[in-house]
């Protein structure tokens, strides 16, 4: 499960490593992941190779690699997509989609281990880039927006919607989920289910600093996506949560703040939120 933090910390990485750097070879293994862009494969790599990476940057959950000739190659990670710096010689592995090869050496490999791949990417004009990668226009994004406390307080009153809603809905919040909204909540005490037009100044001030605390926790705790195979998973195979993690997956643990049982509540149709009752109010 792929959120903001995470992916924030894979663009720096990116910035580091491919910025500045020309397309060589593309290999595309699953012709679905280009398919929302291209009408084929043979269309992609056309368009990718050897286009040179002028910037690296970040909107909600996607990755927008600006291109020279006013073109950017999008790569939004899906669900599970992770990217991986390789030597231009490594053999694709099963769950690896796509292999970029660059002229002065190494590779990068977008793989993710799915029957259906959530993973997509395509290149398209810098100018409209964000539009027609799906983000939509309006939704803020907390880290990209940098907004103030105050900024933050009249976009929260105009939602007039449940707080979890607010957080998780990608037309109004760009690249926050059911896990980081949970974390947000929880930091900021307050409950998922109070109207995001309630909130007092100090409500308002208590989940900006909550926003930016997880987000800033969460891109420590990431480590360096691209090196790593092996990201720690948010709670893996034994039921063991990720340590960063204060509420998200933790039913009946205790509260770390009130020592009260966390509360797993169903919100919707595939839809949990994780909170405690006696610290969010
Ligand atoms: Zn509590």
């Amino acid at each position: 499960m792929l959120e903001l933090p995470e992916v924030e910390v894979l663009r720096k990485d990116l910035e580091k490593e491919v910025v500045g750097k020309r397309v060589k070879d593309v290999t595309v293994q699953t012709a679905g992941i280009v398919r929302p862009f291209h009408r084929n494969r043979p269309d992609f790599v056309k368009a990718l190779e050897e286009r040179k990476v002028v910037a690296a940057r970040r909107r909600g959950r996607a990755i927008f690699l600006d291109l020279d000739g006013e073109l950017t190659w999008v790569i939004d990670p899906g669900d599970n997509g992770s990217l991986h710096r390789e030597t231009a010689s490594e053999q694709l592995g099963p769950d690896t989609h796509l292999a970029v090869t660059f002229t002065i050496g190494g590779a990068l490999h977008l793989s993710e281990a799915a029957d259906q791949p959530t993973v997509v990417t395509g290149v398209v004009p810098t100018d409209g880039a964000f539009e027609a990668a799906g983000i939509p226009p309006d939704a803020l994004d907390p880290l990209d927006d940098n907004p103030t406390w105050m900024e933050f307080g009249r976009f929260l009153a105009a939602a007039e919607r449940p707080l979890k809603l607010v957080l998780t809905d990608p037309s109004l919040v760009a690249g926050i989920g059911p896990v980081y909204s949970d974390e947000i909540l929880w930091e900021a005490g307050l409950r998922h289910d109070r109207s995001s037009a309630s909130l007092s100044t100090q409500e308002v001030r208590r989940l900006y600093r909550a926003t930016q605390e997880v987000i800033g926790a969460a891109m420590k705790a990431a480590g360096s996506p691209l090196d790593d195979s092996d990201v720690e998973p948010m709670i893996d195979d034994d039921g063991e949560v990720a340590e960063h993690l204060r509420v998200y997956g933790r039913d009946g643990l205790p509260c770390s703040r009130c020592r009260q049982p966390i509360k797993r509540t169903r919100i919707k149709k595939g839809v949990y939120t994780y909170h405690c009752e006696q610290c969010m109010i």
